[in-house]
């Protein structure tokens, strides 16, 4: 049994970026909101939660920050850590949707409860699987010069993985650049990410052009719910086809599978929920041969430490990862120390809980709303 939590505190923070970044169904510049949790035991433990809603995608902070600290808190305060099954179950019952409040939850009681207990998060989860996490980082850019110094740089840091975001600025551009990209980094795998941004008639001319350049995987053509679409296309093409925005609860990935929407699943805890549901999901694909990638909104390297548990704890979870916004598009993290990547890799923490303190100053400097 660990200790009672006495506190949560629910802050805000602005957080600038470097670049304006273009995804199928919007884009993302200057600064954006992301909602941190900090659950306090009376012994002066502090476990660390991050959400990182994205509008047009997930959800708001505005939401995020509401359902946390009205829903959620309730549920937590006078509850030992330990007891995270049953408070995410009773979150799930007192409140639809906002899977990234409730992310940010369940990072922060697995934060503490391994503290508390001296393991790491990925050992709560079933114990690791993977030492390292091969690393992908986007190109998606609307300044495509910009693009390729970004990806000198990273190739240049032993990266190996690029993923295109494509279907923003017309089918010549996208061409132009898995051209100019193939050519230059013969030996990199090259993944393209449409983020919904086609619609169905212009994925059905458009995504056969993109299969003859072998990307590694194509993602998410259509609008989540055009499943037929996403069916259509599978058939059409060689590459395997990856289901994001169409697939974001064990219930959708169930439905995905049996009718046969995709190959693989880009699974997030913003949209499952947590790191168990993301488990969950990946356990539904493993039985359906169909892989996890891992997958992120626009995290710190808080969150970005929960996707790295969980996707070094899952065996399934084998296509990579994104964690790449805390190194290559924040200009500062939130964690005392760097993100840990090195050669292209991410190195799985070992110590306990999430594995990286917060530095609490760049919190407070960064913080536009707060509530206890
Ligand atoms: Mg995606």
């Amino acid at each position: 049994m660990t200790s009672k939590i006495e506190r949560m505190t629910v802050t805000t923070v602005a957080l600038p970026v470097t670049t304006v970044r273009n995804h199928g169904i919007g884009s993302v510049g200057g600064e954006i909101l992301n909602v941190l949790v900090k659950l306090e035991t009376a012994d002066g433990l502090a476990g660390w939660g991050e959400a990182s809603p994205w509008p047009a995608f997930t959800g708001t902070a505005e939401g995020t920050a509401g359902a946390l600290d009205v829903h959620l808190s309730p549920l937590v305060v006078g509850r030992p850590a330990s007891h995270v099954s049953r408070i995410m179950t009773d979150a799930e019952a007192a409140l639809v949707g906002h899977p990234e409040a409730k992310a940010a939850l369940e990072m922060a009681l697995y934060d503490l409860m391994g503290l508390e207990l001296g393991v790491s998060v990925s050992d709560l989860l079933g114990g690791r699987h993977r030492d390292e996490l091969p690393l992908s980082v986007s190109i998606a850019n609307p300044n495509f010069d910009e693009d390729l110094e970004l990806a000198e740089r990273i190739t240049n840091d032993g990266v190996r993985m690029f993923k295109i975001k494509t279907g923003v600025a017309g089918h010549d551009f996208d061409i132009m650049r898995l051209e100019k990209l193939k050519k230059l980094y013969p030996d990199v795998d090259i993944r393209v990410d449409y983020n919904q941004g086609l619609t169905p008639l212009e994925a059905l001319k458009f995504v056969p052009d993109i299969d003859t350049f072998e990307p590694g995987f194509i993602e998410q053509p259509v609008r989540a719910p055009n499943w037929e679409v996403m069916k259509t296309i599978r058939a059409a093409i060689r590459s395997p086809l990856v289901a994001d925005e169409s697939v974001f609860t064990p219930f959708d990935a169930l439905r995905a599978a049996k009718e046969g929407i995709a190959d693989a699943f880009s699974i997030k805890i913003m949209k499952s929920g947590g790191m168990r549901k993301g488990q969950e999901i990946a356990s539904i694909g493993a039985a359906n041969g169909m892989p996890g990638y891992g997958g992120d909104m626009f995290e710190t390297g808080l969150a970005h430490l929960a996707g790295v548990h969980m996707c070094a704890s899952t065996p399934n979870i084998s296509l990579g990862c994104e964690f790449y916004q805390a190194t290559y598009y924040l200009e500062t993290d939130l964690l005392a120390e760097p993100f840990p990547v090195a050669n292209g890799k991410i190195t799985v923490p070992t110590t306990p809980g999430l594995g990286i303190a917060m530095d609490e100053d760049k919190v407070r400097h960064f913080t536009v709303g707060q509530k206890t």
